[in-house]
C-alpha cells in the first residue's frame, strides 16, 4: 500500500481506512446526522438503529452479545474503563485486592493499573515474559493460586506481535474465580477470539487498528459484570449509564463495518503472513546480522516483523527511510532522547539490541511489489547507517 510515494509499513500504529468502510460511513457523515439518543423523531431512531447494528457486528467478531458492547473513543479508553471501572467491584471496595498485568502491556493498561493502585490501594503485580514475548504461565499459575482479583493480559502485542494463549489464560482465570481483561486492540485477520469460549470478562478493541476510523473503540463487558463497573464519564447516562456521551454515529457505523470485513477476511491472514515472510527473508539477505525479535512464526501477528539490525541504530534506519517507507522503532521519546522500547527490554534484549530494532508492520493492502520496493529503500538505509556508524 502506497500513500503517494510512501510505502506504508506501519499498520500496527494505525491501519488505513478501508474504502468499503468509508462507503458505509458516508451517509452518516452527510444526510443521516441524527443524534442516536433523540428518541422522539425518525432521524434519531435511524441513528439508534445504525448504532445497534454496529454493536451487533462488533459483538459478532468476538462471540459476544450486542448488549455487552460499549463504544468508547478507542482502546485507551476501553482499557481505562475496564481497569478503573473495576474499582466499583465489591471485592475492591471491601479489601485490598490484587491485580496482575503482563510486563509488556500497552501503556494504557500499565498506567491505568498504576492508577488503580494509587486510588484503590490495589496491589499490582507484573507477569514476566520470555524472549519470544509470551507470558510465563507458571508464574501466572502460582500467582493465581494466591487469590487474585483480576488479570489483564493482551491478546496480541503491538511491538513484537506475540499472540498470547488467551484460551488457556481464560481457563486458568475461571478456575480461580479471577476476572480476565484482555486488550485485543491489535486484532488481525484470522485471530480467533470467542469471549464465552475463552472465558474473557472484559475485552478492549480499537477501530483504527482494524481498518476502521480513528476515534472509536469498544469494550466488551460480560453481562454479569456490568453492575460492578463504575463509569469514567458521567452525564446523560447513555449506554446503560456505563459510558455517557453522544455516540459518534459515523465512527461507530465504521467500526461495525470494519468488524464485518475482519470476519469476512479471516483467510487474508495467510497472505499477509507470506508478504511479511518475504520482507524478513529479504532483509536477512541484505543484512545477515539481522535477528527477528519476538516469536518464531507461530502465534505471531501475521503482519509483524520486528527486526534487530545488530550494530546499527534503529532510529537512524527509520529516519533514513524517509520519505519513502513508514515504519517505527517502538522507542519512547522523552525530552528529545529516544529511550529503547520497554517491551523489547522486558523480552530480555539489551539496550543496544532494543535500540537497533525496527518494527515493520504489513496489512491487507500490502503487495509483493510494495515489499520489494521497501527492500530497495531498506538496502539504501542500511548502507547509509553503516557509513554513519
Ligand atoms: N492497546 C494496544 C495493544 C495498542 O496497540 C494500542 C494502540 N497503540 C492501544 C491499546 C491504544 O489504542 P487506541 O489508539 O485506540 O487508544
Amino acid at each position: 500500500m502506497r500513500v503517494g510515494n510512501v510505502l506504508y509499513l506501519d499498520h500496527q500504529a494505525s491501519s488505513p481506512l478501508d474504502p468499503r468502510v468509508l462507503e458505509v460511513m458516508m451517509p452518516f457523515l452527510t444526510q443521516q446526522f441524527g443524534n442516536p439518543h433523540s428518541s422522539e423523531h425518525v432521524l434519531g431512531w435511524r441513528a439508534a438503529e445504525a448504532i445497534n447494528n454496529a454493536k451487533v457486528a462488533v459483538s459478532g467478531l468476538v462471540g459476544a452479545e450486542a448488549d455487552e458492547i460499549f463504544f468508547t473513543s478507542g482502546a485507551t479508553e476501553s482499557n481505562n474503563l475496564a481497569l478503573l471501572g473495576l474499582s466499583n467491584h465489591d471485592q475492591v471496595k471491601s479489601k485490598r485486592a490484587q491485580m496482575l498485568v503482563s510486563a509488556i502491556e500497552h501503556k494504557s493498561v500499565l498506567a491505568a493499573a498504576e492508577e488503580v493502585r494509587r486510588v484503590n490501594g490495589c496491589n499490582i503485580d507484573y507477569i514476566p515474559v520470555c524472549r519470544e514475548g509470551f507470558i510465563d504461565l507458571d508464574v501466572l499459575k502460582d500467582k493465581l493460586s494466591e487469590g487474585v482479583f483480576a488479570v489483564s493480559i493482551m491478546a496480541v502485542n503491538n511491538e513484537v506481535g506475540s499472540v498470547q494463549n488467551f484460551e488457556l489464560i481464560g481457563k486458568m482465570c475461571k478456575e480461580h474465580g479471577t476476572i480476565f481483561h484482555c486488550d485485543a486492540a491489535q486484532f488481525f485477520e484470522g485471530l480467533d477470539i470467542d469471549v464465552y469460549r475463552d472465558n474473557i470478562d472484559l475485552l478492549s478493541l480499537s477501530s483504527h487498528k482494524m481498518y476502521g476510523p480513528m476515534g472509536v473503540g469498544a469494550l466488551y463487558i460480560a453481562r454479569h459484570l456490568q453492575k460492578d463497573i463504575a463509569p469514567l464519564l458521567h452525564g446523560g447516562g447513555q449506554q446503560s449509564n456505563l459510558r455517557s456521551g453522544t455516540l459518534p454515529v459515523p465512527l461507530c457505523v465504521g467500526m461495525g463495518a470494519a468488524a464485518d470485513l475482519m470476519m469476512q477476511g479471516k483467510d487474508l491472514g495467510t497472505e499477509i503472513c507470506e508478504m511479511r515472510n518475504r520482507l524478513v527473508k529479504g532483509i536477512g539477505n541484505l543484512y545477515p546480522g539481522m535477528v527477528l525479535n519476538g516469536p518464531s512464526y507461530s502465534r505471531r501477528h501475521p503482519g509483524n516483523a520486528n527486526v534487530c539490525f545488530e550494530g546499527l541504530s534503529g532510529h537512524d534506519l527509520v529516519s533514513f527511510l524517509q520519505p519513502h517507507v513508514a515504519a517505527s522503532t517502538g522507542s519512547a521519546c522523552t525530552s528529545g532522547v529516544p529511550e529503547p522500547s520497554y517491551v523489547l527490554r522486558r523480552l530480555g534484549l539489551t539496550d543496544e539490541e532494543a535500540s537497533a530494532s525496527v518494527r515493520f508492520s504489513l496489512g491487507r493492502f500490502t503487495t509483493a511489489e510494495d515489499v520489494d520496493s521497501a527492500l530497495h529503500f531498506i538496502d539504501a538505509a542500511i548502507n547509509k547507517a553503516c557509513t554513519v556508524g
